[in-house]
């Protein structure tokens, strides 16, 4: 794999005669690219494999967009002015749309279902280019399965996925490769070979380290162990993203314990998809922001990402105390038998639900076992009593069906908060959402429509009409911010060197289509997805696979 960072310094150093004459020979060198359709092939010479002319482009790093054009070559941006001379051997007319550098998911679980379908047409066409996997705890490497990060990056070279794919390291994934999934402290020797686990990782690419503390095994960690399985961190600047042990009553407590992590091991901090769980717990959005405020002024580079939603995702057994969830899914299962401890779990799982506002703001999203397929889609209340069944004895009953591997989307939070946490100043966009197409084999389900509909939401409905932050911003907090954080250096932005990611949209027109009732529904108003210098999705038709694994550089 080429270094894109040396690729980016030799750029810069070329002159403008070497750079025309090694514009010739690639035009000679490489075959005009298969699908005809859309594309405009330009005859006669043609220094540039592409030129996107005559938009407003929005650089990525918040100022107002200029009308420039933009050659790329050789996967690169090598050439951004008015009115360029040079020509392309494809062209795309960009006048009246925008411009911008591909977007980057900061947190995603878009590789899940890349080895089955590697186009992530969701995620794609949403204009997002580069997804940061290995979220809330949970990566495909330095688990159980001895597999590294060397390891995971020749597998997702091999499945040629659509987008660029980075990745953290899940230190729930450590957790249980070394510990296994039961709650209790970690030994100093099993403490050793975590932090080795994490070292290398990060010497390997990885881009920080993850967490996802309301999970099994991740939740079994102490702030001690996190601080020392964090502190490699430091040396590289690179951050611990976590998804907080509470995110509704103890909201404030885990907001707490997340700086205090970060803070014990001098990195910067990266809270996931904050939020404010339950109508009681709204009003804490000020408070939250409070103290990354305070832990800022204490020197934490503390910072979040927010996805534009009001439901979350999660599994349904989430809804259930961790405790009851030590060693593993059979030994939840055997202690729902358990008349007393049964008791126990109940009263709790109510009061959680009682808190999101009942059973009827929880969905089901997925479910494993192909008799319950009809409860897909539905609000868990009006399922449960369409059957005559009480819907805790309903929840149960699926966990029980389907060995636990239950997904649900609980409608939580509240749109006026969302509002402020993509205008604020820490803030940037996150989807945390799935990869799958709207056609093929991962269409199935009723995942949350986040996977589909993030980039084009916080764009046509934050920005256009609930005006909750400008363009410029919102592009910002998609692109170079996210990039920035996870120091993807020569991505999420436009400048002359930097990788050809690309999108090209209508900012009038851009918007989400995939919804709750229906989430197999792609964007509008994205004209052209660029990746890697060559064009992905061009009007509504996905053309390309040019992704590959990227490392923090
Ligand atoms: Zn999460």
């Amino acid at each position: 794999m080429s270094d894109p960072t040396n690729d980016s310094r030799a750029m810069a150093g070329s002159t403008r005669r070497d750079f025309l004459t090694h514009g010739v020979l690639a035009a000679c060198a490489v075959p005009v690219l298969g699908a005809v359709g859309p594309f405009v092939h330009v005859r006669g010479r043609q220094e540039h494999d592409l030129v996107v002319r005559g938009g407003t482009v929005y650089d990525g790093l918040g100022g107002a967009g200029r009308e420039l054009d933009l050659a790329i070559r050789d996967g690169r941006v090598q050439v951004m002015g008015a009115r360029l001379a040079t020509r392309g051997r494809e062209e795309i007319d960009a006048r009246g749309l925008v411009v911008a550098p591909g977007f980057v998911d900061i947190h995603s679980h878009g590789d899940g279902n890349l080895r089955e379908d590697p186009r992530a047409e969701s995620v794609i066409r949403q204009g997002i280019t580069t997804m940061v996997v290995g979220a809330d705890g949970s990566s495909r490497f330095s688990g159980a399965e001895g597999k590294s990060f060397v390891d995971w990056e020749r597998d997702l070279t091999a499945i040629e996925p659509a987008v660029n794919v980075a990745s953290m390291i899940g230190l729930g994934s450590v957790r249980g490769a070394v510990v296994g999934e039961v709650d209790r402290k970690a030994t100093a020797d099993e403490l050793t070979r975590m932090v080795a686990m994490v070292e290398r990782a990060l010497r390997e690419g990885a881009c920080g380290t993850s967490t996802g503390l309301e999970y099994t095994p991740g939740a079994f960690a102490t702030p001690d162990e996190l601080i020392a399985l964090c502190r490699p961190l430091s040396a590289w600047g690179l951050p611990y993203a976590t998804h907080m042990r509470n995110e509704d009553d103890r909201l404030l407590e885990a907001i707490d314990e997340s700086i205090a992590v970060a803070r014990g091991a001098g990195c910067p901090l990266q809270v996931s998809h904050l939020k404010q769980q339950g109508t009681r717990n709204w009003p804490k959005l000020n408070a939250s922001l409070a103290r990354l405020r305070e832990a800022r002024a204490a020197g934490v580079d503390a910072w979040f990402d927010v996805y534009p939603y009001e439901a979350y995702q999660t599994g349904l057994s989430n809804l259930f105390p961790v405790w009851a969830r030590d060693g593993g899914d059979a030994a939840f299962l055997a202690r729902l038998d358990e008349p007393a401890t049964a008791a126990r779990i109940k009263r709790e799982a109510l009061a959680k639900v009682e808190l999101i506002g009942g059973w009827d703001n929880v969905q089901i999203a997925r479910v494993s076992n192909a008799a319950d397929r009809d409860a897909e889609g539905k609000r868990l209340g009006a399922w449960a009593r369409a059957r005559g069944n009480d819907p805790y004895d309903a929840a149960v009953g699926l966990l029980r069906r389907n060995q636990v591997d239950v997904g649900m989307l609980g409608f939580a939070m509240s749109e006026d908060n969302i509002d402020k946490l993509l205008a604020h100043e820490y803030g940037m966009v996150c989807s945390d959402g799935g990869g799958f197409a709207i056609d093929g084999p991962t269409r199935r389900g009723s995942p949350h429509p986040r996977g589909a509909g993030t980039m084009p939401r916080v764009l046509g409905r934050f920005v256009r009409e609930r005006r909750a932050l400008s363009l410029a911003d919102a592009i910002h907090k998609m692109t170079a911010r996210p990039a920035d954080r996870v120091h993807l250096r020569d991505r999420g932005r436009l400048a002359e060197g930097m990788a050809g990611d690309v999108v090209v949209f209508d900012a009038a027109t851009v918007t989400d289509r995939a919804d709750f009732a229906n989430p197999f529904q792609y964007p509008v108003g994205i004209n052209a997805v660029i990746v890697n210098g060559a064009v992905a999705v061009r009007d509504g038709q996905h053309l390309a696979n040019r992704g590959r694994a990227v490392r923090a550089g």
